[in-house]
Parts: structure tokens; sequence; C-alpha cells
């Protein structure tokens, strides 16, 4: 529930501008004032984004053997959407303040004044959530098309290319991470709630009589994920949705929350969406989706079970939570402990002196030697002191300093970005000492 989402925290208004500051995330279009809800990820903020669909991508399709990838096309037959209910039912009701004009969520409303200034609000109305375009030359209805709220559809429809092409049994999953499109109306909190973003999705098609024991599993499954992930486990909860909740498709859902600084929110949803898609998609396209267990010789329409969740939000909740500040010898310093596997560069190198050519010569062989491994930054534009600080903000878990001792002994410092503890390592032990740490 986001309640005053217009007024940022003082923790978000940091977190906002170091990831401009920084480089993680900027505004669409800036430069022409910014587009509404659209946000562009910037150097470092792209390789966190990769670095979180990787983990996720290792964690469910290639360290399980129970789950097939797919990368399925933004763009599908508009019927796709008449089937799984999007075009009649993928509406929010909004209201309108009188007096100020703000526009609001009916849900996020609590009585019935605006949260902003208590003004009188209009009645509810219903507004579809999907972006429109045209596909051809002519734009009518016949072009009409949409770009994908979310990305399960592209999994339902290709469910039987992807059991006869991989020879699948049930019970199997389908993961997909790609983007989704949604005309969100209300606003704010940085990248939590855009109209352009990436989801990270996999339906697990089971029998049907054992579906709750997966959605189970499933729920468990992903809550422990963003805790391998490093993420603070009290900051996270799961919260059941109520019947009058439920969307038009599912039996039960699970959301994940994190407590933002703005509040308790959707972090990802896990529902038990029953055979509603296969069944829809069946009537709509005349083409038999059941499944044939050979075995039992049973044929059956699978339920499915749909961990659902977003990278954006998820990138912004792993920000947030690594978000450190602490006193050292009388300094503020601010540090994002990200789990080693997120943080965007790996390990920074870094010479002592900049203005010794031998220093400065042996930290770039370094680096040159470190990047078929890793993602590794040189930075020679400040000072040492400068140097951390500017690495702990951005979550390098190691930073190697070449210094005068190293041209005689061959050995560099390397300080850790949580506890600043330093080690006195060879040279050419460095990379066997940086493959133990990202083990
Ligand atoms: P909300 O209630 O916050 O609008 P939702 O319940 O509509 O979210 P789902 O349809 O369950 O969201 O989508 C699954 C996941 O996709 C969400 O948990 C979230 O992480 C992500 N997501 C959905 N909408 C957005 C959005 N507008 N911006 C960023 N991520 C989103």
């Amino acid at each position: 529930m986001l309640v005053g989402f217009h007024i940022m925290s003082d923790v978000m208004e940091k977190i906002v501008s170091l990831c401009k500051r920084r480089g993680f995330i900027f505004q669409s279009s800036e430069i022409y004032g910014g587009l509404g809800s659209v946000w562009d990820y910037g150097p470092l903020g792209a390789e966190l984004k990769r670095n979180l669909k990787q983990a996720w991508w290792r964690s469910y399709v290639h360290e399980r053997d129970d789950i097939e990838g797919l990368d399925a096309a933004i763009l599908m037959h508009p019927n796709v959407w008449m089937a799984s209910g999007h075009v009649t039912s993928f509406e929010d009701t909004l209201v309108d303040c009188k007096a100020c004009k703000k526009r609001f969520k009916v849900e996020h409303v609590v009585g019935k004044k605006c949260p902003e200034c208590g003004g009188e609000l209009t009645q509810g109305r219903q507004f579809n959530l999907m972006l429109k375009t045209h596909l051809g030359p002519i734009e009518d209805e016949g072009s009409l098309s949409y770009l994908r709220p979310e990305t399960a559809q592209g999994i339902f429809v290709n469910f039987q290319n992807v059991v006869n092409s991989m020879r699948r049994k049930i019970p199997f999953g389908i993961a997909q991470i790609g983007k989704s499109f949604r005309n969100e109306v209300t606003t704010g909190n940085l990248t939590f709630r855009s109209r352009e973003f990436e989801q990270m999705e996999i339906e697990y098609f089971v029998k049907p009589c054992t579906d709750e024991e997966w959605y189970e599993k499933w729920v468990e499954d992903r809550f422990n994920w963003y805790i391998k992930f490093a993420m603070t486990r009290e900051n996270l909860r799961k919260r059941q949705h109520k019947e009058e909740e439920l969307a038009h498709y599912a039996k039960a859902c699970t959301d994940i929350e994190y407590k933002f600084p703005f509040g308790w929110s959707e972090l990802e949803g896990i529902a038990n969406r029953t055979d509603f898609d296969l069944k829809q998609h069946m009537r709509l396209s005349g083409k038999d989706l059941q499944y044939f267990d050979e075995e039992s010789k049973d044929k059956y329409i699978p339920y499915v079970i749909e961990p659902s969740g977003g990278i954006d939000r998820s990138a912004l909740a792993f920000i947030v939570d690594s978000y450190n500040e602490e006193e050292v010898k009388g300094e503020k310093r601010v540090s994002l402990r990200l789990h080693k596997n997120l943080a965007p560069i790996k390990t920074a190198v870094l010479p002592l002196l900049r203005n010794r050519p031998e220093i400065v010569k042996m930290a770039k062989d370094i680096a040159a030697d470190l990047k078929s491994k890793f993602k590794v930054m040189y930075d020679d534009t400040a000072s040492i002191g400068r140097l951390y600080r500017r690495q702990d903000e951005i979550g390098t878990p190691y930073c190697i300093t070449v210094d005068v001792n190293s041209l005689s002994d061959k050995k560099v410092t390397v300080r850790d970005r949580n506890s600043m503890k330093q080690d006195r390592i060879g040279a050419t032990k460095i990379m066997e000492y940086l493959d133990e740490k990202f083990k």
C-alpha cells in the first residue's frame, strides 16, 4: 500500500540523488524535460540489472532441471489479450481531486478525501492500462495491437511448442525475462511504478490436484531467493491476497513485499492461475492445449503457479536495502552493501600515486588482466581517500591499490568494502583471490 507516495522520504531522496549522480538511473529524455514514469539505466544501473537478471536466470533456468527459458516477442496477436481478459478487465479505477487536481488509484485512497490536500474526490472512472499501437501502414481497428502488459501470455501461447520441442513432462516451468508496458497513471518513487519495465516470470505447469502444494513451495522459494542475495529478512514480508483482491484469473496469490522508505510495497506476486489461461487460449484459438500424460494416459489442462517479479522494483529494493551510512574517523561513509554477484563493478584498481608512471602501469596491467573475468574499473582521477569513497558508494566489493612498495615486493592491497579490512596479496595471485571470493 503506497500511502503518501508523492512525499519522498529523506532516505528516498538520498537514493534518488545517488542513482543519478553515480550513473544508476536517469530520467528518460531528461534534456526535453523528461517523460513521465519512464526511466533509463545508466552505466552502473545497466550492470546491476544485468547481474540481477543473470542471477535469476541462473537460479531457475540453469541450476534447476525442471525449467526452460523463453524469449517471446513483445507484440502478440490481439486475440491473446481478448483471451487473457486484459482487453476487458485490465483496468484501474481512478479518482481525481477536485481541489488539487491530483489523480489516485482508488485502492490507494483511504476514506473519501484526497490523501494530499483533503479535497473532494470525483467518482471513480475505469481506465485500461494497456498501451496500444498499430501494425502496418493503416491505422484502423484491424491493425490494432498492444504492447504486452505482462510477459506471461508469451509463455502460455508457447506451452505446446516447449512441451513438444523439449519433450517436457509435467511438472515443469517456463521462465522468461522481458519488457512489459502499462499506461500507469499514478507515478512517483523513482522506478517503482514505471510505464515501461521488465518482468521476470515463471509459469510452472502442474497436475491440477497438486497446485496448492506447488504454490506453497514457490512462495517459499521466491521469498528465500531475495534473502540469498543479501536482502534483509526483516524488510521482507509475505502478504496473502484476500478473496476480494484476487485477480480474475487467480485462485490464490501471495505478494512478497519490501519495506521501502515509502511503505511496504509489492516486489513480486506468486499466483495460482489455475487452468484459466490455457483454457481461455483453447477456447479462442480452437487449438487443443491439453497435456497428455503418457504414463497414466490422462489428458488434462495443467494448472499454473506463477511467480512474477519486477526487475526494476527488485533493483530499486536491492539499492535501498544495501544503502548504508556510518561514521568513520569522524567522517560520513556511504556504501552500497550489495551482494557481490549483483554489484555493478566487481573490483576497482587504484594507483596510490597517479604521477608515478611505474605505479600507473602496474595498476593498468592488473586491471587489463582481471577484465577477462570481472567487470573492473580503473580510476586515477582523485586521491585514494576519494577513490575509495566513490567505490563504496557504488557498491564495489573489492578495491585493489598499487603503491610504491608494490613496485619492489610485487604485492598489492585488497580492501574489503564492508569491513574496510585490507589484505596484502601477491600481484600474480589476485585472480585466484577474487575467484575464491566470487565463487
Ligand atoms: P501493483 O499492484 O503494484 O500495480 P501488480 O499487482 O499490478 O502491481 P503484477 O501484475 O502482479 O503487478 O506484476 C508482477 C510484478 O511486475 C510486480 O510484482 C512488479 O514487481 C512488476 N510490476 C508491475 N507493474 C509494474 C510497474 N508499473 N513498474 C514496475 N514494475 C512493475
